[in-house]
């Protein structure tokens, strides 16, 4: 540090530009995380900080791993993740997307249940719909394709193989 110093003049002036740089670099990030719009926070609203607090221990599910988490629930909002110390997996680590989860779960995009498409293929138009109507459904269009004989025109895409899920699917083959 004392050899970058060696040859520099402090001015007057430079020491002010320094200082306000300084300071800059101490308030920006308080005045954009203020002012500058955030999906993540305008969707779920600043972390309720009065409320009971509860650590729910849970499974992650972004990925086929299913490491073990710990949530922090506050006035009944999860607010916090972390990993589970005691899971044999992870023990208590959890990647950077698990760490996100919180982001996956509120993010505007996500979808909050079944939705049956209204509109042509590409169209993108979507309605909501009941969950016992969408079991309802496919239930009727899992049977039709069994009693025509044609089973293989029904595929499932999905990264969840070794979990229950996957052990479900697994069956219907
Ligand atoms: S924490 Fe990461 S590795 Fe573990 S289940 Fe979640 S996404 Fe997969």
């Amino acid at each position: 540090m004392i050899g970058l110093m060696e040859g520099l003049e402090i001015t007057r002036r430079s020491f002010l530009k320094l200082g306000l740089i300084a300071g800059a670099g101490y308030t920006l990030p308080k005045y954009l995380r203020a002012h500058l719009p955030d999906p993540f926070r305008d969707e779920v609203g600043p972390p309720p900080l009065q409320g009971p607090e509860t650590w729910s221990p849970s499974v992650c599910t972004l990925c086929a791993a299913g490491c073990g988490m710990l949530a922090r629930v506050i006035a009944g909002k999860a607010v916090g993740i972390k990993g589970l110390p005691t899971h044999p997996l992870n023990r208590g680590k959890l990647c950077p997307k698990g760490l996100a989860g919180l982001q996956h779960l509120y993010h505007p995009d996500l979808l909050r249940g079944p939705a049956r498409r209204v509109g042509k293929r590409r169209e993108d138009r979507w309605e909501s719909v009941g969950w016992d109507e969408a079991y309802e459904m496919i239930a009727e269009r899992l049977i039709r394709l069994r009693d025509n004989g044609t089973p293989d025109r029904f595929g499932v895409l999905t990264g969840a193989t070794a979990s229950l899920t996957g052990k479900l699917f697994e069956r219907l083959g």
